[in-house]
């Protein structure tokens, strides 16, 4: 199997270096030689490599930074996959594709099945259903994963940030009116190896699918797993923690304004992906606390 990847340096990029190389040949990319700001030159790779597989895990992620750069925003995110899924079309190729659940406005507090409703808040949101929609309308064979919350030990994340401003002050405010699954970028990228293994045998499961981590908590609460675990481990990398358990203050997203609006309900319902392939989805926290292992050496 040849496998094209895109966007091979970030938080699930690099993971997925690792967990495709088993299935065949892979052939990655960053911005340097596959620039998303430029879809016919991304297409025309395709169309030079002929792979089986395409796996896009390049995007424009700065939330609040897409609000006044909607333009770069829109062709990163949705333009040019939809690019990628005319050249995917054209070679009968799957592709696999990322989104979230910030395509939802986050009212309520029932998990969103891949069914519901979308109605974006913010541009990041806007143009990644723009990106999803032209993926499904260029009639290619694709997997679209909507996620949330990624993690990875390698790059820049909520966990990092608490982590560093946890050892330089002494109190945090954390908003604890946004519900969601911290998601691993390592979960991610096997879950994305076994699906393609398995659509490649039995094409009728390719479609949108609802991917992350089981279990569900509030910033504020994640911080909390985050710090106590630093704490109890005598800090990460050798940096003391000076924030106590009961010195992160739950604030309201009201209280923290963003350029980017934000859902205060990010639960994804991942029943339709758990049967389809017959996969039980980890708890959150076995995932972070991996994470914090891994970062922190022990
Ligand atoms: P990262 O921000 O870690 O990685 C994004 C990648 O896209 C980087 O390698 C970046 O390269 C690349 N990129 C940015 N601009 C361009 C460009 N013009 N041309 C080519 N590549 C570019 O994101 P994640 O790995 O966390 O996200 C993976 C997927 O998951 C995305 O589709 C994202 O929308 C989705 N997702 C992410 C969430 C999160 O919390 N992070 C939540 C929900 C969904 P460089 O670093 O060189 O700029």
């Amino acid at each position: 199997m040849n496998i094209l990847l895109l966007g091979k340096g970030g938080q699930v990029g690099w993971e997925l270096q690792r967990a495709l190389a088993p299935l065949g040949q892979v052939v990655a990319h960053d911005a340097d030689t596959a620039d998303f700001t430029q879809p016919d030159q991304v297409a025309a790779l395709v169309r030079s490599v002929r792979p089986d597989v395409i796996v896009n895990a390049a995007a424009h992620t700065a939330v609040d930074k897409a609000e006044s750069e909607p333009e770069l925003a829109r062709v990163i995110n949705a333009t040019t996959p939809g690019a990628l899924a005319g050249a995917a079309r054209e070679l009968n190729a799957l592709l696999v594709h990322y989104s979230t659940d910030y395509v939802f406005d986050g009212s309520g507090v029932v998990p969103r099945d891949e069914s519901a409703a979308t109605g974006p808040l913010s541009v990041y949101g806007q143009t990644k259903l723009e990106g999803e929609q032209l993926i499904a309308q260029s009639g290619c064979q694709h997997l679209i994963f909507r996620t949330s919350w990624v993690y990875a030990a390698r790059g820049g994340n909520f966990a990092r940030t608490m982590l560093r401003l946890a050892a330089e002050r002494d109190m945090l405010s954390v908003i604890d009116d946004q519900v969601g699954a911290p998601t691993g970028a390592d979960l991610l990228a096997d879950v994305t190896a076994h699906t393609i293994r398995a659509t490649r045998a039995r094409p009728e499961l390719a479609g949108l699918y609802h991917l992350v981590a089981a279990g569900e908590t509030s910033w504020h609460d994640y911080a909390r797993f985050v710090i106590e675990w630093a704490r109890a481990n005598g800090g990460v990398n050798g940096q003391a923690i000076k924030v106590a358990p009961d010195a992160i203050r739950p604030i309201a997203t009201s209280a923290y304004p963003t350029p980017a609006r934000r859902p205060l309900n990010s639960r994804l319902a991942t029943g339709k992906l758990r049967v389809a392939f017959d996969l039980t989805l980890p708890h959150w926290q076995a995932g972070v606390h991996r994470m914090l292992t891994e970062i922190s050496g022990k």
